[in-house]
């Protein structure tokens, strides 16, 4: 008999301009209306932090502002203990990433809902049930729970530096790479696949790719686009109930590379760079891609990124043991010599 499945989705998401103000009508639609905790950043605070609790107290709403800048560990007991004390019917994360993952992880080890008010559309976490949390040198996904709602204010996100959403769109178009090493994995070790997290995954990034003209700075249409190819994305996972529809072989090496790289980029610049990468590997069209990302605005080679060419094939070397169980186009790892082939015809090295 096959196993069951417990998937887990946003229930009211908002894309728009200025939707952050329907946040109180939300929380009375969910019945979580009472005590807030918002979790935020000491400069997204004043993007849109201070806003939603100046709305909900008007609501007559309790609020009780956390401000963190590192998504780590203890900061996730830190908010839990004063979650605890608090008592909130629910927590919003407001911010770009750090935030949200901090709220969502704090909130499922709370057991209450958990809304995610994303400033920037910087990467597909803002709708999924994975948090990335870090540690000294490296960043871990831990299992949380998917957003009970996603309010995306595209006036906020439009308004973010550009490089932010271009990297959500790296981000996205590497779900190109994550799928087909999934499909491997399926073919190669039998492991559990799904069709429908698979091609919506692949959906996601070919809005992105097939829409790259269109996404420009200070546009809200390209940052509605973006946020629903992000959203799109996290409902691959959940139905997944992993991150494999959104996370190969491309994140092992964006991962590898925030290990070894003095100065790492965004998460999606890195991982769109591994996609073009990996899509060579598996002897797909990676020109596509990079042409894509190039229309974008996304870097695409170690130069443009403030990373050293030496990073780019140590993390090449490092990559496949980011994540062993995770069987990608890795497999045991390339040979020097293909590492510095392959970053070398994808021009991502000169
Ligand atoms: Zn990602």
């Amino acid at each position: 008999m096959r196993e069951s499945k417990w998937m887990q989705f946003p229930r009211e998401v908002l894309i728009g301009n200025d939707v952050l103000k329907e946040t109180p009508a939300v929380l009375q639609k969910l019945k979580l209306t009472g005590k807030t905790f918002i979790v935020t950043g000491k400069n997204t605070a004043g993007v849109a932090g201070n806003d939603v609790a100046a709305l909900l107290e008007k609501e007559k709403n309790e609020c009780y502002i956390y401000k963190s800048e590192k998504a780590t560990l203890e900061e996730v007991e830190k908010i839990e203990a004063a979650a605890k004390e608090f008592k909130p019917k629910c927590f919003l994360g407001v911010g770009s990433g750090r935030s949200i993952d901090l709220a969502k992880l704090a909130s499922k080890r709370c057991d209450i809902p958990f809304i995610s008010v994303p400033t920037a559309a910087s990467h597909d976490g803002i709708a999924s049930s994975r948090a990335s949390i870090h540690s000294d040198e490296k960043s871990e996904s831990y299992a949380a729970q998917a957003p009970i709602s996603v309010i995306a204010d595209t006036g906020i996100i439009s308004q973010a530096p550009f490089r932010l959403l271009a990297a959500g769109c790296g981000d996205v178009i590497s779900n190109c790479t994550a799928v087909l090493d999934w499909e491997l994995a399926s073919r190669h070790q039998n492991e559990p696949f799904s069709e429908s997290a698979a091609l919506m995954s692949k959906m996601s990034a070919e809005m992105i790719m097939g829409s790259a003209d269109l996404i420009r700075p200070g546009l809200d249409s390209s940052a509605r686009m973006v946020v629903k190819a992000l959203v799109l994305s996290g409902i691959a996972m959940s139905i997944a109930g992993s991150s494999r529809p959104a996370s190969g072989s491309e994140h092992m090496f964006s991962h590898a590379l925030d290990r070894i790289a003095k100065k790492p980029a965004l998460h999606g610049e890195q991982c769109a760079i591994g996609a073009i990468m990996m899509m060579y590997l598996h002897g797909g069209d990676w020109e596509k891609i990079r042409s894509a990302l190039i229309q974008i605005g996304v870097p695409t080679s170690a130069s443009e990124m403030g990373i050293a060419d030496e990073e780019i094939i140590d993390a090449l070397l490092l990559a496949h043991t980011i994540r062993p169980e995770r069987y990608t186009i890795l497999g045991t790892g390339l040979t020097p010599s293909a590492a510095e082939k392959v970053a070398a015809v994808t021009k991502v090295i000169q």
